[in-house]
């Protein structure tokens, strides 16, 4: 499981050397901890006006792989941004960008135009954040943008159809979506399924190949070594079937009718 892998604290820090210990924390932390046996890629600073390339440099160098969300730090211009992200991406550190209305509290609207400018790894939840962009906002970005997306499961079902159907359907690889969240559920694991079957429904894909987005695409773009079977990866399973009672007579029909599939990890 990715997360967006920042720390969100009372009293988060916002200085420099705060968010780089913060960040290296994190990290370090979920490198021993595997809630529910869950194994959790995590660790990323919120970053914050007057770092240098340095900086990332340093993170890189103690073992920090991602870049919290952009946009949720003082870091909110276009330019500025694409600049961090670009010293990031030097030192190997895959970075995410916030998208929509205001997150947590300091944050501010990452619209179209700041998400095209930055050119983070990853547009977070494409499908808007806690307040959607305009739907053709979303297309405009699905259709410019090369990069990956993930997106939001308490967004609109219109929202992912749309993001979903331009992605997967109109747009070849890599623009694909590769990498999702289910923010907001208090259910990660299971939300993860759940939302294939949103995406699925709304998306009008079949769930097979939406459980791709979330499997091998995530892998590849991530370099896991999970995600995909293969001689030599990681023999890290999830069991699952159609939920008890459900409409649909194979888990893949249930998934496609929106109803999250039971799973056993
Ligand atoms: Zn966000």
């Amino acid at each position: 499981m990715i997360s967006a892998g920042e720390v969100h604290l009372p009293g988060r820090p916002k200085d420099i050397v705060g968010l780089k210990a913060l960040a290296i924390t994190a990290q370090r932390a979920f490198d021993n901890f595997r809630p529910g046996g869950v194994k959790v890629l995590a660790g990323a600073p919120v970053i914050e006006k007057g770092m240098v390339e340095q900086d990332f440099a340093d993170l890189a160098a103690a073992g920090v792989k991602l870049l919290g969300e952009v946009g949720l730090g003082s870091v909110k211009a276009g330019d500025e941004a694409q600049q961090m992200v670009a010293w990031a991406r030097k030192h190997g550190i895959q970075s995410t960008i916030h998208t929509g209305g205001p997150a947590i509290p300091g944050s501010g609207l990452i619209d179209k135009d700041v998400v095209l400018e930055a050119d983070a790894d990853v547009i977070g939840h494409i499908n808007g954040g806690h307040t959607s962009l305009p739907e053709a906002h979303v297309c405009e970005l699905c259709e410019k943008s090369p990069r990956h997306r993930d997106r939001a499961q308490r967004q609109r079902a219109r929202r992912h159809r749309r993001s979903a159907g331009s992605a997967a359907a109109e747009v070849p690889a890599p623009r694909d979506p590769g990498h999702r969240r289910a923010g907001g559920l208090g259910r990660a694991a299971a939300g993860h399924a759940a939302h294939d079957g949103l995406l699925s429904s709304a998306g009008r894909h079949p769930a097979e190949l939406v459980f791709c987005f979330a499997t091998g695409n995530t892998a590849r773009m991530r370099g896991l070594n999970c995600g995909l079977i293969e001689v030599g990866r990681a023999a890290d399973f999830v069991f699952m079937d159609r939920a008890q009672h459900t409409a649909g007579r194979t888990c893949w029909r249930a998934c496609n009718s929106a109803t999250c599939p039971a799973s056993a990890w």
